[in-house]
């Protein structure tokens, strides 16, 4: 037997088959209480649990929105959050035919003797942690691990850690039910060109297939998230086509068939840049086994945090941005995006942050 087939096993397949629907992608609503509060301070607001609330509400309440959306990922205190009026969240979604879904790690620590390299932290307790999720209502979960590209990065040792990491906490959560999103991302910090983002992402995607397989991990009922192949932030940009080129080619060479979703993380690009890329990637006409979608935080997000503002009279104006951004890229799944999402200044700003904590 290669994979396990456990008691969950129909319904992975079917979850995980569901969030791949062309069309729909992934909200990644699960910043940690440290990260929404850099959100939240960059407006103003203070980061108290009210206004993460209100945030959440904002977005999983914005009209239109959702028939967008397959996923949303959740921090563990919004899972269990509620409405002003008192409908929990989780109804909110799953009324909508939105799958909710758990960050289940818990953070990065350094890799002592690297280069600034780091394996994630969560294994521990990882399955009580999950039933419970399951029992909220939760049915699929994410778990980012970072590696980064230098001279000498990512090291064997990083590159296998986290491989092992990915592929442990993986079958932990088909064990109980819920479809591991396995998320490798490459930072794109850096001087190094695409070329040697590409060889990155296959080498490290390459060792994360290997583990899948030897944690017995049953790839039906998974999804990837990984970069998109890029220059590094330090070095010039290069148009969406070569990138749809350099990260379908990579993708094509490492990730198996049987996957039925590969949904990006926008990693620091602008609103408006992931949406093209993305675009770009569905118009190449090559095979392309999965279906390649979004699982975007700051790229769906970023108008929409700076047109609210914290303030409640502002909620209507602010959700039209996050309708706009979740439309674009829905079209832009199908390879459909026209480029005219209503543009807002803060669509094209870049959204980098270096050694990026999420
Ligand atoms: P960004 O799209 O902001 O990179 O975040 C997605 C995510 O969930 C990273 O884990």
């Amino acid at each position: 037997m290669s994979c396990f087939i456990g008691k969950y096993a129909d319904e992975l397949i079917k979850t995980a088959k569901y969030i791949a629907t062309p069309g729909k992608g992934i909200l990644a609503a699960d910043e940690s209480t440290g990260t929404i509060g850099k959100r939240l301070a960059s407006i103003n607001v203070e980061n108290i649990e009210s206004n993460r609330q209100a945030l959440r509400e904002l977005l999983f309440t914005s009209p239109g929105a959702l028939e967008y959306l397959s996923g949303v990922i959740l921090f563990e205190e919004t899972l269990y959050q509620k409405t002003r009026d008192g409908k929990p969240f989780v109804d909110v979604l799953t009324e909508n035919n939105v799958i909710p879904g758990i960050k289940v790690d818990k953070g990065i620590v350094e890799l002592a003797g690297t280069n600034g390299e780091t394996t994630t932290q969560g294994l521990d307790s990882l399955g009580a942690r999950c039933q419970q999720y399951y029992k909220a209502g939760a049915r699929f979960a994410k778990w980012r691990a970072v590696l980064k590209i230098g001279a000498t990065e990512p090291s064997e040792l990083a590159i296998q850690q986290n491989a092992q990491g990915l592929a442990r906490y993986a079958i932990i959560c088909q064990e109980n039910g819920l479809v591991p999103i396995v998320e490798p991302e490459i930072l794109t910090d850096g001087t190094h060109d695409i070329n040697k983002c590409a060889a990155a992402t296959e080498t490290v995607l390459a060792a994360v297939y290997k583990a899948l397989n030897d944690h017995h991990v049953l790839l039906e009922g998974t999804l990837l998230k990984p970069n998109m192949v890029t220059p590094g932030s330090d070095s010039p940009k290069v148009a969406p086509e070569v990138i749809a080129e350099c990260t379908v080619t990579a993708l094509r060479r490492t990730v198996p068939a049987a996957v039925p979703g590969i949904v990006f993380l926008s990693g620091g690009q602008s609103e408006e840049e992931a949406t093209l890329n993305l675009n770009a990637m569905n118009k190449l006409e090559v095979l392309k086994p999965w279906t390649l979608s979004f699982s975007f935080g700051r790229a769906l997000q970023q108008s929409t945090i700076k047109k609210w503002a914290g303030k409640k009279e502002n909620v209507p104006a602010a959700q039209a941005p996050f309708l706009a951004r979740c439309k674009a890229n829905s079209e832009a799944t199908l390879g459909k995006y026209g480029g005219a999402a209503p543009a807002d200044a803060a669509a094209s700003e870049s959204l980098h942050v270096k050694d990026y904590k999420y």
